[in-house]
């Protein structure tokens, strides 16, 4: 029997992130019949990871989810050590050195491109840039966004991109009562925006939105929604993928696009109009974007997997600003493995290099997977994860170190400014504080400076 998780040896685990899939972890951890020593790294002061930053500040709710994350910050043997940049401040073999176990639960930040000409373009975002900003994620918190335009163009049909064209299709009234920052609801209550086109390279049966979200875009109360029938003509392929058991999302989404098409125009309210089976080739205009190309495609393939093939048609649209939201990648850490498809390589979430695991290294959540799952999903892959863990626990080598003291001494040295769950409570409370000035659930402080100093301050 292992001595690793007795009173006399705790054993230590390091979590790198601190998204869902990392406080799942913890609390799927603490679950276990063992002495279990949780330090959990993150690279921002603040916890939560898309929860905080991602979550449109409009879906409220979701965020409820924090109360549990809260919990399982509060175990006696869980420490957050935020403001750490893992694989820059502290090194993963150094985590190795402390630690019985790492479990990287980084997520899967990079936004992807659509590599096509004119992306560089004034005016030309991604949902990431868009997302980060109106949530006060700090790397994202100086970007420019220009809404003076009349026409709005989205590509990728998911629900990132639901959030997106719901943000611009919302009034300041309804967003001022939101946790969105300052700075954006000022940009957004200024917007110009009149239509906002959403566009998808595949059908409304491939569509990746769900149901509850694409209801919500006939729901709004500045905006009313448009769909092209011609759009919901399906091929034979399309409609066998509608017949399983499975695909009652697919059945739903279409139920509710169909009622779309019969919404009359009304000129007072802003227009939400999806577009399918068209690719975007190139975004035109001199500095700023102006217009954008598809060509039109035909569905190919067998059901379940079409693809599209381009029809050599093309059409112009004009618009002033243009997103992508085509889905994120993880990024490369130093000193872990990494796989073409964008995440690290696994097995059940034991990492694996040339095909073997390594011994105490573990992975979850967006990285562990890809981007792909809501926030429950990540509780699922977690206990996965443990569970490799838990059956590796017998012939895992203890650390060489095992001391958080150890840890702390070693950032400290790096003059790197830790963040405790202490301190991270004096941040949210402080947020908490100025929101209810203004009526908001909090207001967001944005600044990695700032939110130190608060946390800092007696
Ligand atoms: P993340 O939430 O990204 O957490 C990863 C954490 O790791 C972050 O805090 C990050 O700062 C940290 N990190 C990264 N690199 C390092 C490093 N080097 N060192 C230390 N820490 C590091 N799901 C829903 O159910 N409902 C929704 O409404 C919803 N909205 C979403 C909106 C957007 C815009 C996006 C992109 C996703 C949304 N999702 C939603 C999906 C949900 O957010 C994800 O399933 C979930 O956040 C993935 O969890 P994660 O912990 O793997 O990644
Ligand atoms: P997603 O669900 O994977 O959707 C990505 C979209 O981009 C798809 O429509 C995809 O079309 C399209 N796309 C990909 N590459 C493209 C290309 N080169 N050209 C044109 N279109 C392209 O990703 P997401 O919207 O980023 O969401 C990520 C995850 O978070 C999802 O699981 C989502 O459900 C979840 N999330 C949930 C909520 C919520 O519950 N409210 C909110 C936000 C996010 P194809 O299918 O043709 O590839």
């Amino acid at each position: 029997m292992s001595i690793l998780g007795t009173d006399q040896r705790p054993l230590r685990v390091a979590i790198v992130g601190a998204g869902p899939a990392g406080f799942y972890v913890a609390e799927v951890l603490f679950k276990h019949d063992l002495n279990i020593k949780v330090d959990m790294f993150e690279k921002l002061p603040a916890p939560f990871g898309l929860v905080r930053y991602g979550v449109a500040p409009d879906h409220e709710k979701i965020k409820n989810v924090i109360k549990i994350y809260e919990k399982t910050a509060s175990h006696p043997q869980f420490s957050f050590f935020g403001h750490v940049n893992v694989g820059v401040d502290i090194s993963v073999l150094e985590l190795r050195r402390f630690y019985d176990a790492t479990i990287f639960c980084y997520g899967a930040e990079l936004d992807k491109h659509l590599g096509i000409e004119g992306e560089g373009l004034k005016g030309s975002h991604t949902a990431t840039e868009f997302v980060g900003w109106y949530n006060g994620h700090p790397r994202f918190r100086d970007q420019v966004f220009d809404l003076q335009c009349e026409a709005a163009v989205v590509v990728g049909q998911g629900n990132v991109a639901m959030d997106v064209a719901r943000i611009l299709c919302s009034t300041a009234d309804e967003l001022s009562k939101t946790d969105i920052c300052q700075h954006a609801l000022d940009v957004l209550a200024k917007s110009r925006i009149k239509e906002v086109h959403v566009y998808g390279r595949r059908g409304p049966v491939q569509a990746a939105f769900t149901p509850l979200e694409i209801r919500e875009m006939g729901q709004l109360s500045n905006a009313y929604p448009v769909v092209d029938p011609k759009d919901l003509e399906l091929n034979q392929a399309s409609l066998l993928e509608l017949e399983g058991a499975a695909d009652a999302v697919r059945k739903k989404n279409l139920e509710i696009l169909r009622s779309f098409t019969n919404v009359p125009p009304n000129s007072s309210r802003r227009k939400f109009v999806l577009h399918f089976k068209r690719s975007p080739v190139q975004i035109i205009g001199k500095n700023q974007v102006e217009k954008v190309k598809f060509e039109i495609n035909e569905l190919t393939g067998e059901p379940h997997q079409q693809s599209v093939k381009g029809t050599g048609q093309f059409e112009d649209i004009e618009c002033g600003v243009f997103f992508t939201s085509i889905g994120y990648a993880g990024v490369p850490m130093q000193g872990l493995p990494f796989s073409p498809k964008g995440i690290v390589p696994n097995d059940h979430g034991r990492i694996l290099a040339d095909g073997k695991a390594i011994q105490g290294s573990y992975v979850s959540g967006w990285i562990q997977h890809g981007a792909s799952g809501v926030i429950g999903t990540n509780k699922i892959v977690a206990e996965e994860t443990v569970g490799s863990l838990m059956k590796d626990l017998a012939q895992l080598a203890p650390c060489e170190a095992p001391s958080t003291e150890e840890v702390v001494k070693l950032l400290k040295s790096r003059s790197i400014e830790l963040i405790t769950f202490i301190d991270w409570k004096k941040i949210d409370a402080y947020e908490i504080m100025i929101g209810l000035r203004c009526g908001k659930p909090r207001e967001k402080i944005t600044r990695v400076s700032q939110m130190i100093f608060i946390a800092r301050d007696p």
